[in-house]
């Protein structure tokens, strides 16, 4: 059985050849799934019945079904946590900000990079997700949007997951939702995020798409990001920022840093100063993220005050910094939150 979200708009034309079809047949399907985001293939009513019928028997649109959401009182954040037939679930979530939707989704089932500040590890990984189903998680998004006229604007690959150990699978669900017949989601709209995989770090860089990076860095020296980071023995900061200004060197862009300040361990000026040193040189930007509390990791949120100073040392040193704002924190929004829940992990 195909999966129909799970084709490029080439391969689909490769696969309605080898059904006996016209290419146009590709992208009248490719308009029917993106453009008018039907249900079913009963919708494609500009298709043959023959051919209908053909699709129904050799393929399947939407796989998952959506388990529960919340939505947050306060800014509106939504968050899905879909399942498979599998029983595997993963979350999603859709973010509006003024600048427009941003869709946060999962690459992996679970995660084997056990950051330890992250709940979606606790599980550890369970299994890949095609780009097909990272594909779904968008369109639920995107249809929850249909109902007030809106659509999504960016996509971030920062769910649970880290979409470097799913690389073909994360770049084909781009190369999808990016086809000017479907989604046509722009690539500068779109963010891959990673925890330091550097081979992940040089292809991307040799790959040429101009997509943003971001890494989780998370701690600016290597005793401390092991122990937060266990990734970061098979990669340590040396030759994590020398995959970082090949990146650079390579595509122009800048990269995003990902700072998580979690209290009393990577959250003092010294810290900041570390970090500052550390970017020297490179075009690059740090988001600073305050974790919401995990309450079986114990750690604590730094205080505002904390926050603030972190920020202006950083910026004092030249380093360009903003704090991001915490979406949703009124329902279970940290990374893998939802799904450990659900799956009784917590
Ligand atoms: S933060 Fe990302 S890479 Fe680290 S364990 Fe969580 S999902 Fe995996």
């Amino acid at each position: 059985m195909q999966h129909l979200y799970n084709f490029r708009m080439s391969e689909l034309e490769q696969w309605f050849s080898t059904l006996g079809q016209p290419k146009f047949r590709a992208k009248q399907v490719f308009e029917w799934l993106y453009q008018k985001r039907v249900s079913s293939i009963d919708e494609m009513t500009n298709l043959p019945k023959a051919l209908r019928q053909q699709l129904k028997e050799a393929s399947a649109l939407t796989t998952s079904r959506e388990l529960t959401h919340q939505v947050s009182k306060v800014d509106g954040t939504v968050k899905f946590l879909l399942g498979w037939p599998d029983h595997v679930t993963v979350e999603t979530v859709l973010m509006p900000h003024d600048y427009g939707n941003s869709v946060c989704v999962s690459t992996q089932v679970g995660c084997k990079m056990g950051c330890t500040f992250c709940a979606s590890t606790l599980g550890g990984m369970i299994r890949q997700m095609t780009a097909g189903e990272m594909v779904e998680q968008l369109l639920y998004s995107q249809r929850m949007l249909d109902e007030k006229e809106q659509r999504v604007s960016s996509v971030v690959l920062m769910g649970s997951g880290e979409p470097m150990d799913n690389f073909d699978e994360a770049m084909k669900f781009i190369d999808i939702i990016n086809d000017p017949n479907g989604l046509n989601i722009g690539q500068r709209h779109i963010t891959i995020s990673t925890v330091g995989l550097v081979p992940g770090i040089i292809r991307l860089a040799d790959d040429g798409r101009p997509i943003t990076l971001a890494v989780s860095l998370h701690a600016a020296n290597d005793e401390l990001r092991s122990s937060m980071m266990p990734v970061n023995k098979a990669y340590p900061i040396a030759k994590l920022m020398d995959a970082c200004r090949y990146y650079v060197e390579k595509t122009g862009r800048r990269i995003s840093f990902e700072y998580a300040l979690v209290g009393g361990k990577n959250d003092s000026l010294e810290h900041a100063r570390q970090l500052a040193r550390v970017l020297k040189g490179l075009p690059s930007h740090v988001n600073l993220i305050p974790v919401n509390y995990v309450p079986e990791r114990n750690y604590t949120r730094t205080g505002q005050d904390e926050i603030q100073a972190f920020l202006e040392e950083l910026r004092r040193l030249g380093v360009n910094a903003t704090i991001r704002r915490e979406m949703g924190h009124d329902i279970s929004a940290a990374c893998g939150q939802l799904r450990a829940e659900h799956a009784g992990l917590v």
